[in-house]
């Protein structure tokens, strides 16, 4: 049988950011000690870890060292090498698995790994050479969007392409690696769900929370998601169905697309908590960190339900831009909630912070979330 690891005992996590920071509150509420690994110093996560260990995910040793010192690792974020997970994984159990995370990491292995087991997803092809890019957009169409295949998030390494011609342009920019390109999805919703699973292969979910982009970056999301509750079940279905797939252990997110005939297409999978669930913080009886500590650590999975309707919408470096935002304006709404990350430097399209606002209708809670935030700038 698997060992359960027990409050008192260390839980590693690699990555330091925001997920970290809150996967870290929750664990320490309950009595872990927690240690981060990362490049950096004085690391959201390292602020409220026991310890903050700067070194490459690349250098080797460090990651062994730093594994001895904890009972179980765990990641933060996915562009964590193979190579890494495999070292922390000769000394400490590692979950979610190298394996998951290899999949996960890589926007083609995943795309592959979707579409060998039939889940829905948005027509796609891995491209490497201008040529190649030339011919998938012949049979994929326009408007595409260009995806790096490693290492994207936020949007970042996205471009998108209005005709075919525009594929030269697109190609100059982030050529000469594997790339992703897919077709516009025309969406009436996105939704994500996040799951979680335990070692015996128990499971919970969140249900579908709704989200609203802003040039590629989450800006809004919302519990319960404004669909039917068949969508809601679909997607909970699929989620489980891939979790079980990866043998996963921890909290998963899965990212979709409805369409206007409601079909459900997978965008994307996150192997760690997701930006969309942080109001779970708030508005749940677990939260989706308190619920990745229980997994990975091999306890029983908390109830994931929602105690009133909310919503999240995230606080951008941009709010700063004429100096600190008037945090107790939006504090004047008693049902608002604030958390911020730490981080010193608030650049523009930056992650700071964000704002859950609970409510007795999804409506209700947007409408405070976004008027709580209008104040702080
Ligand atoms: P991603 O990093 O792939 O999750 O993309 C970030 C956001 O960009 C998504 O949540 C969508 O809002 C938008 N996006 C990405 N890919 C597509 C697509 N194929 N069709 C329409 N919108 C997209």
């Amino acid at each position: 049988m698997k060992r359960v690891i027990l409050p008192g005992e260390t839980i590693g996590v690699l990555g330091s950011g925001q997920l970290g920071r809150m996967m870290a509150i929750a664990a320490r509420r309950m009595g872990y000690r927690v240690h981060t690994l990362s490049p950096g110093e004085e690391t959201p996560t390292g602020q409220v870890a026991d310890l903050e260990i700067a070194a490459d995910y690349e250098d080797l040793d460090a990651i062994r060292a730093f594994a001895k010192g904890v009972q179980v690792v765990t990641f933060e974020f996915e562009n964590v090498s193979t190579e890494a997970a495999a070292a922390a994984a000769e000394i400490v159990p590692v979950r979610p698995s190298g394996a998951a995370l290899h999949i996960t990491q890589q926007r083609s292995r995943e795309k592959a790994f979707l579409a060998d087991r039939g889940f829905p997803t948005t027509p796609c092809a891995t491209v490497r050479t201008l040529d190649e890019l030339a011919v998938a957009l012949g049979w994929i169409g326009v408007p595409a969007i260009v995806k790096t295949a490693a290492f994207g998030y936020d949007g970042k390494g996205q471009h998108q392409l209005t005709s075919i011609e525009d594929g030269e342009r697109v190609w100059s920019l982030i050529g000469h690696q594997d790339v992703v390109v897919e077709r516009v999805v025309d969406f009436t919703h996105e939704l994500s769900v996040i799951g979680a699973r335990g070692l015996a292969g128990d499971f919970a979910h969140f249900g579908a929370i709704e989200n609203t982009h802003r040039q590629h970056i989450l800006d809004l999301s919302v519990a319960p998601a404004r669909v039917s509750d068949q969508t809601a079940a679909d997607a909970v279905g699929i989620t489980r169905e891939i979790m079980n797939e990866l043998d996963y252990v921890g909290v998963l997110c899965v990212e979709f697309f409805l369409t206007p005939d409601r079909q459900l297409l997978v965008n994307e999978i996150a192997p760690r908590p997701h930006n969309s669930g942080h109001l779970t913080f708030d508005a749940c009886v677990t939260s989706q960190f308190e619920q990745q500590v229980r997994a990975v650590c091999g306890l029983p999975l908390g109830s994931t339900r929602l105690l009133k309707p909310a919503a999240m919408v995230n606080l951008l470096g941009d709010l700063w831009v004429n100096g600190e935002p008037d945090w107790c304006a939006a504090l004047a709404f008693p049902e608002v909630k604030l958390h911020l990350y730490g981080k010193e430097e608030p650049r523009p399209g930056r992650k700071m912070g964000h704002l859950t606002a609970l409510a007795d209708t999804a409506e209700e809670a947007i409408e405070r979330a976004i008027g709580a935030r209008d104040l702080l700038a």
